[in-house]
C-alpha cells in the first residue's frame, strides 16, 4: 500500500529569495549525510517544497525522526506514508495508520487536510469528512475540530499524497554550512557547546579551538572537550578540533606578576591565537559562549578589551541569555552532563579570588609590553594539534 518515510517541512529557508536553491541543496545534502552515518540506504528527496526521507526496510523510524528533528533548517518532522493522490487510497492509508498507531487509545480526533495541489478534486472539508467518518464508524472516537487529542494529517502534493498521525517540531534555523564557517572557542564549560549549537542552527559550519594547560589541567579536561565536540560533530558530518598548548603563556603571565589582570591577559592571548588560526583556516568569525555580566571577564569593559586584540568578527550567541536558560538548552542538547563533570578549565589557573571587572587599557598594555606577545602566539600556534572528529 505505502512506503514508510519521514516527511519534513523547511522553515526559514523559504525566505531566502534567489539563494533559496542553494540553501535547499545544502539541507538535502546535510540530511543525506546524517542519515548515511546512521541509517545507510536512506534516500532523501526534495519534491515540491517538501523534504522526504525514504527509509530502507527495517530501519528505525524513531531514530530517523530524531535525526531530522536535530537538523537545522527543518521546522517540522512527521513519519508518514506516501500514496497516490486519490481519495480511496488516502482513506485506506489513514484507516490503516490509525488502526496501527492509535489502537487502545481514547479521546477525540480530527482530520486536517493541506491542499498543496489545488487541482485535487473536491474540497479539503469533503476529504476530511470522508476520512473522519470512516474512523468514527470503526473506532467510535468523537470528532473535535478545535481541541482534538489527536490529528490525522493529509498533505496533497502534486503526484502524491502524504498521510501521517504524528508531528514533531524540528530545530528550525538554517542548514549547517549555508552561512559560513566559524571558529568556536570551546572550553569544557556549559556555555560554549551551547553557543556552538546556536551558531550551527544559524547555518554555521563550526571548527573548534581549545586552550589546554597541561599538566596544570588534567588530560580528563581535554577528554571532556573532545566529548563535547563530538556532540556537535554529527550535525555537520564531522568537526575539526584544534588543541592549543596554553601552559607556556599562562606561566609567563604568572611569572610576570599579572595578578588581578591575569584572566583578562589569558583571554586576550586566546583571542589573538584564535583570530590568527581563523584567518589561516579562512573561517569568517570567532564564536564564544560569553554572556554579558556572567563572570568578571564578561563585563562590557572587559569584552571590549578582548575584541581589541584583532579585527576578527566575534559571534556571541549567548550574550543576553540567562544562565538558567543556557543550562536548560544544554540539557536538551545532551551536553550538560558532560560539561558538569568536575574538571578544571585553564581560566581558573593562577588567578586571584577577585579578578578585575574593569581593567584599564593602559595597565593591560603596559603588562603586555613586558611579554614577548607575538613570539608566544606564534609558538602556541606552531605546537597546535589537530584532532579530526
Ligand atoms: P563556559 O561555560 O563555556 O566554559 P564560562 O562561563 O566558564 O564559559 P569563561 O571561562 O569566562 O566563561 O569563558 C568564556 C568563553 O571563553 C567560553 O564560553 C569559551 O568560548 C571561551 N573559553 C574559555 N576557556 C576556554 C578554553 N580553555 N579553550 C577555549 N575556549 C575557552
Ligand atoms: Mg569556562
Amino acid at each position: 500500500m505505502s512506503t514508510p518515510l519521514i516527511f519534513c517541512r523547511m522553515g526559514e529557508v523559504w525566505l531566502k529569495g534567489r539563494n533559496r536553491d542553494r540553501f535547499l541543496r545544502r539541507l538535502q545534502a546535510n540530511v543525506q549525510a546524517s542519515m548515511d552515518a546512521e541509517i545507510p540506504g536512506c534516500v532523501v528527496r526534495m519534491p515540491h517544497a517538501r523534504l522526504l526521507v525514504h527509509l530502507p526496510p527495517g530501519a528505525s523510524v524513531e531514530r530517523a525522526v530524531a535525526i531530522c528533528r536535530d537538523t537545522p533548517g527543518i521546522s517540522l518532522v512527521s513519519p508518514a506514508v506516501e500514496v497516490a493522490p486519490d481519495a480511496d487510497a488516502i482513506e485506506e492509508a489513514a484507516a490503516a495508520l490509525v488502526a496501527a498507531r492509535w489502537a487502545g487509545q481514547d479521546g477525540s480526533f480530527r482530520v486536517k487536510v493541506h491542499r498543496g495541489d489545488k487541482r485535487f478534486p473536491g474540497t479539503s472539508t469533503e476529504l476530511g469528512a470522508r476520512i473522519g467518518s470512516r474512523i468514527l464508524l470503526t473506532h467510535g472516537w468523537p470528532v473535535d475540530l478545535t481541541r482534538p487529542d489527536r490529528t490525522v494529517y493529509v498533505d496533497l502534493a502534486v503526484g502524491a499524497a502524504f498521510v501521517s498521525v504524528e508531528r514533531y517540531a524540528g530545530a528550525g534555523g538554517l542548514p549547517v554550512g549555508s552561512t559560513g564557517r566559524v571558529l568556536l572557542l570551546l572550553s569544557g564549560g556549559i556555555d560554549s557547546p551551547v553557543a556552538g549549537y546556536l551558531a550551527q542552527k544559524r547555518g554555521c559550519d563550526v571548527e573548534a579551538i581549545y586552550f589546554h594547560s597541561a599538566p596544570h589541567v588534567s588530560e580528563a579536561s581535554r577528554d571532556k572537550v573532545v566529548a563535547l565536540a563530538r556532540k556537535l560533530a554529527p550535525r555537520q558530518g564531522g568537526l575539526t578540533l584544534h588543541v592549543v598548548p596554553f601552559t607556556r603563556i599562562q606561566e609567563t603571565i604568572r611569572d610576570a606578576g599579572g595578578s588581578r589582570l591575569s584572566v583578562l591577559l589569558y583571554r586576550r592571548f586566546m583571542y589573538r591565537i584564535a583570530a590568527a588560526l581563523a584567518a589561516r583556516r579562512k573561517l569568517l568569525a570567532l564564536c564564544t559562549g560569553e554572556s554579558l555580566g556572567q563572570v568578571a571577564s564578561q563585563t562590557l569593559e572587559n569584552l571590549r578589551l578582548v575584541d581589541m586584540v584583532s579585527d576578527a568578527l566575534t559571534l556571541r550567541p549567548l550574550i543576553t541569555t540567562d544562565k538558567q536558560d543556557i543550562m536548560d538548552l544544554a540539557r536538551r542538547l545532551g551536553t550538560y552532563d558532560i560539561s558538569v563533570l568536575p574538571h578544571q578549565d585553564c581560566c581558573t589557573l593562577f588567578v586571584p579570588e577577585h579578578p578585575t571587572t574593569r581593567a584599564p587599557i593602559g595597565l593591560v598594555v603596559a603588562h603586555e609590553a613586558e611579554l614577548a606577545v607575538d613570539e608566544l602566539v606564534a609558538d602556541a600556534l606552531a605546537r597546535t594539534e589537530v584532532v579530526a572528529l
